[in-house]
């Protein structure tokens, strides 16, 4: 079927390192996402200085956004390259230390404190590392996982969130048959099934 023709696909760790060392980052937004400020009020609800997540982050300039506005911002992404791309382009200082209960993992933090970057795959995470947060945005991060481990990523997901936290999900809508991903499609109905 047309899902079927992306189930299996894998892009690896290594696949990623590269693209980043290769410049090949078509995905990366440098004005920002518009969905995000389309939905900004629906992420922050009225609420002040929440932690705000970014799965799969990439140097997604929306986490220079959140943290001027006051929030506290957490990402993951395996590049370290990215990581030190987005604090240099955004000429924040920072500082690099060893994350103790993740073996090879760095965090690099804004010396401001309020940016927080985990150099590791996101499965190492776990909310006694990171905590919980009141919001999440989304965006090339559940469609660039490998559809295999979508379960584990959104069961992931969902133990990072607080009670009321808000959730913005960015999807691609496209013909499956006619491009391999990622980004890979997830259909509406697995949203479903995944989040509930
Ligand atoms: N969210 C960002 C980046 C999207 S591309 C944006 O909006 O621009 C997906 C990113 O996830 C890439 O930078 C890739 O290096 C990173 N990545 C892929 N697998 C990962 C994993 N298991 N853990 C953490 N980061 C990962």
């Amino acid at each position: 079927t047309d899902i079927g023709a992306q189930k299996d696909s894998v892009v690896t760790e290594e696949e990623w390192l590269r693209k980043w060392e290769m410049n090949n980052i078509g995905f990366h937004k440098e004005q920002g996402h518009p969905l995000l400020q389309k939905y900004l009020d629906v992420l922050l609800n009225g609420r002040n200085g929440l932690r705000i997540f970014f799965p799969l982050c990439g140097k997604a300039v929306e986490m220079k956004w959140l943290a001027d506005m006051g929030h506290s911002v957490v990402g993951v992404e395996v590049s370290e390259q990215a990581l030190k791309e987005f604090f240099a382009e955004h000429s924040l200082p920072y500082c690099e230390e060893p994350v103790p209960e993740i073996s090879g993992a760095k965090k690099l933090q804004s010396t401001s404190g309020n940016i927080s970057l985990y150099c590791c795959s996101i499965y190492d995470l776990s909310s006694s590392i990171v905590g919980k947060f009141d919001g999440v945005w989304d965006r090339g991060a559940l469609v660039a996982v490998n559809p295999r481990d979508r379960q584990r990523y959104a069961s992931l997901m969902i133990t990072l969130m607080e009670k009321n936290s808000s959730y913005l999900l960015v999807t691609v809508s496209y013909d499956p048959n006619k491009h391999k991903g990622p980004p890979f499609y997830v259909p509406e109905s697995e949203i479903k099934s995944l989040f509930g």
